[in-house]
């Protein structure tokens, strides 16, 4: 298999390049930190910022992550991470003091760090006051993320349902956006919501939480990846199977050689079939019954380009992208759903793109299918819920796989730079993305779209 490589990042980073990238005004991505297992959460003290209640309760949390915990900067001391608890907003008078306090740390930042909010979504029936101050975070991260240099990154948690700062699901997307999984999101929010049990009691989630192996989160768990032969869906079988999972790798006969390699490299199955076809769902169920007995992960990967014009797109074009990118997985859905080898807290992720929430020339049914991904995620989260389980999806911007190899050079040099990061995302980052959604520890993240693009500078 062809690995992509941005020879370019290679050349700036040391000696003679980095010189050059300098004196020229050129762009110098950092090179990123990835997550490997057994690693530091983050590369220094965490400062936590904010008044609250909350504020105390995350401080405690990161303690118990064995985090080395400041509440207020020292000067001159590297920071791994900052961390601003703005729970209890009010008015956006109040956004000045916090923030000027945080911006006061950032010089101090080590390379690769992070910066995490912990605020409330704004709702069209909070006071217009709160609302203002709430959705006034979304603007200082997307900014603050900008910022940033050194492969450092800003995303937000956002605690839907009035859920308490701690809550487990809120601090799985903490400890997601401070680790090395993040690598490749940047001024990106997950929104947390209540399980439908209170918290803190022993109940589902934060038994799930407390029962965390955050090296292995997903140990036992069956996961099916489809389009699992390579690029981004051969890194997410790697990745839940190094994070514990069975996996069983799906894709098209006609990729059955390179199929079967990921498929032993993973200790899993190998399972040709392809996704279009009426009885797919019913396939994967059987297989994963006969030999683990149930399933419980799935992950929606497969998914085709067949880029035209609108003015010129033939039906071929347009229903073969439809049918491999969104309708199989509609179909599939339904058949998961009303399984019984499907119901224990199961996880559906979906991969999106930014081109469908941006939208991109001579991709109307790329787009199409990848906007109905994301119209599909939300409209299915509430059928999910009642059995514990969750979907999301993730939306990769330019990632370093075959599909965007095939772009001509000169475009594929400039898409690569377009985002906060200034680089293309390795498959393995929309692989990590994946893999945190199906964590047990995320069982109150349902219904998000994460991009994972670096910040790209189209769309949000
Ligand atoms: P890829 O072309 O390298 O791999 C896609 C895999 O899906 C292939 O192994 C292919 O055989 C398989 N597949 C295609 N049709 C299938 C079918 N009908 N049944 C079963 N398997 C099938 O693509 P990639 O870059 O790894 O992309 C993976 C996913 O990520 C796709 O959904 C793509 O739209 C999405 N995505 C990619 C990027 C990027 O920059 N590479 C950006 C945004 C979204």
């Amino acid at each position: 298999m062809k690995v992509q490589s941005d020879k370019y990042t290679e050349f700036v980073s040391r000696g003679l390049g980095k010189d050059l990238a300098k004196r020229l005004g050129l762009p110098q991505p950092a090179v990123l930190r990835r997550y490997e297992p057994g690693a530091p959460l983050v590369q220094g003290p965490v400062l936590v910022l904010g008044h609250s209640e909350g504020a105390d309760a995350v401080a405690a949390v990161l303690l118990g992550w064995d985090q080395d915990v400041r509440r207020h900067a020292t000067p001159k001391e590297r920071l791994g991470a900052v961390v601003l608890v703005l729970d209890e907003l009010a008015h956006p008078d109040q956004l000045s003091a916090p923030l000027r306090e945080a911006g006061s740390s950032l010089r101090d930042l080590a390379r690769n760090a992070r910066v995490v909010s912990i605020s409330r979504p704004a709702l069209a029936e909070d006071s217009p006051e709160v609302a203002a101050a709430r959705q006034g975070i979304d603007g200082i991260m997307r900014s603050l993320a900008k910022e940033l240099r050194g492969g450092s990154t800003a995303n937000g948690v956002l605690l839907a349902n009035d859920i308490a700062a701690d809550s487990p699901s809120a601090m799985s997307a903490l400890r997601f956006f401070l680790s090395a999984r993040s690598a490749f999101v940047d001024g990106q929010f997950l929104t947390a919501y209540a399980t439908g049990e209170p918290v803190g009691q022993g109940t589902a989630e934060s038994r799930e939480a407390a029962e965390a192996d955050w090296g292995q989160p997903l140990n036992g768990r069956v996961a099916v990846v489809t389009g699992a032969a390579r690029g981004i869906g051969a890194a997410i079988a790697r990745t839940l199977a190094r994070d514990g999972a069975k996996v069983i790798a799906v894709d098209v006969p006609a990729a059955g050689d390179h199929l079967a390699q990921v498929a032993n490299e993973v200790r899993g199955t190998a399972l040709q079939l392809d996704v279009t076809a009426t009885e797919a769902g019913g396939r994967i169920l059987d297989h994963a019954a006969q030999r683990h007995g149930r399933l419980d992960i799935v992950v929606h990967n497969a998914g085709i380009t067949r880029d035209k014009l609108l003015a010129n797109m033939d039906s071929g074009r347009w229903d073969s992208v439809v049918a491999v990118n969104i309708a199989s997985q509609l179909r599939m859905n339904q058949a998961f759903l009303a399984s019984s080898h499907f119901a224990s807290h199961p996880r559906i992720i979906s991969v999106a793109s930014t081109s469908g929430i941006a939208g991109n020339r001579g991709q109307t049914n790329y787009a199409a299918s990848k906007a109905g991904v994301i119209g599909m995620v939300r409209a299915t989260a509430p059928l999910l819920s009642g059995r514990g389980g969750t979907v999301n999806a993730v939306a990769p911007g330019f990632i370093e796989t075959d599909m965007t190899a095939k772009i001509p050079f000169a475009t594929r040099e400039v898409a690569r730079r377009l985002n906060s990061l200034q680089q293309g995302g390795k498959p393995e980052d929309v692989a990590e993305a994946v893999a945190y959604f199906a964590q047990a520890a995320a069982a109150g993240v349902t219904a998000n779209i994460l991009r994972v693009c670096g910040q790209n500078l189209v769309g949000q």
